[in-house]
């Protein structure tokens, strides 16, 4: 297993729509599953979406423990939004974007489907975190970032930042 670089704001990758995995491609993704897992937590953050090492494939991963708790983790292949329910309102970060958070509105409740590592059929309801983080990763497979739900001076702000940051060679 290894730790992946993580690509960041401004890189393409993170906004090109990552593409359908064949249930036949499933077993030849094992080895990136193990290192994602890997990174998220070396990072640390509570998930990850395949593009943001890199790999424009639909494909993410999610434990809200961190790895302090075993058996936490999701592997969400091809994960599809069905139903969502309520609101909540808190802030909110990203691994692509280090160091920033913002509030951001998420439904509180989501039904998703997807496959999992074994290339079986799930779903599940997620609360609260779980609804917040898998609304995350599943932007980031549509080439979204959290930062695009800003508006006005609070996204000026952020984005100069960044550009700053960028420019400076801190951000890599
Ligand atoms: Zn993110």
């Amino acid at each position: 297993m290894a730790v992946l670089p993580i690509r960041k704001y401004g890189d393409p990758v993170l906004r090109t729509r990552a593409e359908e995995i064949d249930v036949s491609e499933i077993a030849a993704l094992e080895a990136l599953i193990d290192d994602m897992v890997e990174t998220m937590y070396a990072e640390p953050g509570v998930g990850l979406a395949a593009n943001q090492v890199g790999v424009a494939k639909r494909l993410a991963v999610i434990d809200l423990t961190v790895g302090e708790e075993p058996g936490n983790v999701h592997v969400l292949i091809n994960p599809e939004l069905h139903e969502s329910e309520g609101e909540q309102f808190e802030e909110e970060g990203c691994l692509s974007i280090p160091d920033f958070v913002e509030l951001v509105s998420r439904p509180e409740r989501v039904r998703v489907t997807y496959l999992d590592r074994e290339g079986n059929a799930k779903e599940m309801w997620g609360e609260g975190l779980m609804a917040r983080a898998i609304c995350h990763e599943l932007d980031h497979l549509n080439g979204v970032m959290f930062v695009d739900y800003l508006r006005g001076m609070k996204k000026d702000r952020i984005l100069k930042k960044i550009q700053k940051l960028v420019k400076a060679g801190e951000w890599y």
